[in-house]
């Protein structure tokens, strides 16, 4: 049943298209001609677009996911002595933020769609946790509700790690508007990235807003004075002049994410545990993750057929040798799911065969 020399890569970041590709040089035209390469007026154009997008007050560019929620986390005096709950299951900047603050990361468990528990967050509250820090695993937004109510009932914090979930929504609000703060990876590798290193903070607050644009360079305010020690996180006005390019096809991007995501759903939920998407919610499916007890020889299968396939965090975050000595709760779901984890491909290239390929692949395994 294999066809031949056939190959479904996981990704492909490469610009082919000729039409896109003009667009991205006319506007690095642009910024090379103005000559204001960092900070300069595409940025600014830049927030305002996702603030209005995301339908939060304000947004502050920076220049990476990673410092995204370091500065989050900084500008609400998260430091040492603290304690930020976070999910045992993400991409390890999300403790890495927490740490380089001097805080401690504190590990909750997953529920069965990947996200934080919030039973496991509410058991794991102490005098001394003043953030919580779900993240919108592979692209599905996180139970806001549930955990914003445990927020408000000991007045903690939310920063939302919303870096895989660009554009995903439940009941129409979008994911990275329920939070206090919020934060966005926009890297290559992202459903909205852009051509190099980039990220972006949201905050409903003025006063953190411009706590967060000194924070951005230096902690300086007006080039003079140094109001605390801090990094440069200023974003590239090249990568704002592209994204603002990209933002304009990101919900056919989303879509077509989601259009791949419904023929897998619909082919192989018999024989693997799919995604489960919920009325009312959009999914952004920055991965699509199955779980299998047959992940070994299946990726052996898949490879064999040409079919890249990927395990995206294969160590939970609290078993990292960083991290072993850190704080947890109890984390049974997550250490049962985490070697079940595969991530198959899923992109705005492939084509409704491509993904028909890929069922078909997965069907033969299982019935063989
Ligand atoms: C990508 C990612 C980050 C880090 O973003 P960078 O832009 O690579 O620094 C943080 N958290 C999660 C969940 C991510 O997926």
């Amino acid at each position: 049943m294999k066809e031949k020399n056939k190959t479904v890569p996981f990704l492909d970041l490469r610009i082919t298209n000729t039409e896109d590709r003009q667009k991205l040089l006319n506007v690095i035209e642009k910024v090379m001609t103005h000559g204001r390469f960092i900070m300069g007026p595409e940025v600014e154009l830049l927030e305002e677009k996702i603030a209005a997008y995301i339908d939060m007050p304000y947004a502050i560019c920076v220049n990476s996911g990673t410092d995204a929620l370091y500065l989050a986390l900084r500008s609400v005096g998260v430091g040492p002595g603290d304690e930020v709950i976070t999910t045992a299951l993400s991409w390890i900047a999300t403790a890495n933020a927490i740490a380089l603050c001097g805080a401690t990361p504190v590990f909750a468990d997953i529920s069965d769609d990947l996200n934080i528990d919030p039973a496991s967050v509410a058991s794991l509250i102490t005098k001394k946790t003043k953030a919580i820090m779900p993240v919108h695993y592979t692209g599905k937004v996180c139970d806001m509700y549930s955990l914003n109510d445990i927020a408000n009932r000991y007045d903690i914090t939310v920063i939302e790690d919303a870096s895989q979930a660009f554009g995903a929504s439940l009941y129409g609000k979008r994911a990275g508007s329920y939070g206090d703060l919020s934060c966005f990876s926009l890297n290559p590798m992202k459903v909205f990235g852009a051509l190099g290193e980039a990220g972006v903070i949201l905050t409903r607050s003025s006063a953190l807003q411009q706590r967060l644009i000194s924070l951005r360079y230096n902690g300086m305010e007006n080039r003079e004075v140094c109001h605390e020690p801090s990094l440069n996180g200023r974003i590239d006005t090249l990568q704002a002049a592209i994204l603002l390019v990209r933002l304009d096809s990101v919900e056919t991007t989303i879509e077509k994410r989601n259009a791949i995501a419904q023929i897998y759903n619909n082919a192989i939920s018999e024989y693997v545990i799919t995604p489960c998407i919920m009325k009312d919610e959009r999914h952004a499916f920055y991965t699509y993750t199955i779980q299998t007890d047959d992940r070994k020889k299946l990726i052996q299968y898949l490879e064999e057929a040409g079919i890249e396939v990927k395990i995206r965090d294969s160590i939970l975050m609290p078993n990292q040798p960083a991290y072993k000595t850190e704080i947890h709760g109890k984390l049974t779901n997550s250490e049962r799911i985490i070697n079940r984890l595969l991530s198959i491909p899923i992109h705005e290239k492939m084509t409704e065969k491509d993904a028909v390929y890929v069922t078909n692949s997965i069907i033969d395994f299982f019935r063989s």
